[in-house]
């Protein structure tokens, strides 16, 4: 199962630099052989520790029972909470081959999605994929745009394309789900 913890949120000045942001947070807790897996997408920042404490405690999820957290990059937004998962071990874009065995037995896979930031990673699991900020928000789907802030716009259009043409619902990095449904004509 995947589960939206945290839908994320993202906002701008009037001249849309962004003035404050919290990542999405995603669970997902896969099963193969007998064997339970849980797995928790990017962390958000710290004003949302409250919030995301409440939330696995009402899923009864334990936080201490977190198998691996996988950061979709290094931005603060994304990472501010790693600590609450105290046995978990960390994913990012350095060390995700060390992982990918283990991973694809519970059908997840992990996918480079650079040009946000040169380390920029998303997850896929079943109809879903996990974006990170390859697509912080819907508007990038719909208005065909690579993310505002990018560190490589080519490789952040061809990341974009990348993750349309794969037609699964979306779980962007800061505005929540998008369903296949939604962008069927996008
Ligand atoms: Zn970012």
């Amino acid at each position: 199962m995947i589960k939206l913890i945290y839908t994320g949120d993202i906002t701008y000045s009037s001249s849309l630099k962004p003035l404050s942001a919290s990542s999405s947070v995603t669970y997902i807790e896969g099963m193969a052989n007998g064997k339970t897996i849980r797995i928790v997408i990017d962390t958000s920042t710290k004003d949302k520790k409250e919030f995301l404490i409440n939330k696995f405690n009402s899923l009864g999820v334990k936080l201490e029972n977190i198998d691996y957290v996988i950061n979709t990059h290094h931005h603060y937004d994304h990472i501010e909470n790693n600590e609450l998962f105290k046995n978990a071990r960390i994913i990012t874009y350095n060390n995700y081959k060390d992982f990918e065995e283990g991973l694809s037995k519970y059908g997840i896979k992990i996918m480079e999605v650079l040009g946000h930031t040169m380390d920029s990673i998303a997850i896929i699991y079943g109809d879903y994929i996990v974006s990170g900020d390859a697509i912080p928000v819907k508007n990038n789907i719909f208005k065909n745009l690579p993310p505002k802030v990018h560190e490589d716009k080519e490789l952040a259009t061809e990341s974009l394309n990348k993750i349309k043409n794969l037609r699964k619902n979306i779980i962007t990095g800061h505005d929540g789900l998008l369903n296949i449904e939604d962008y069927a004509d996008y």
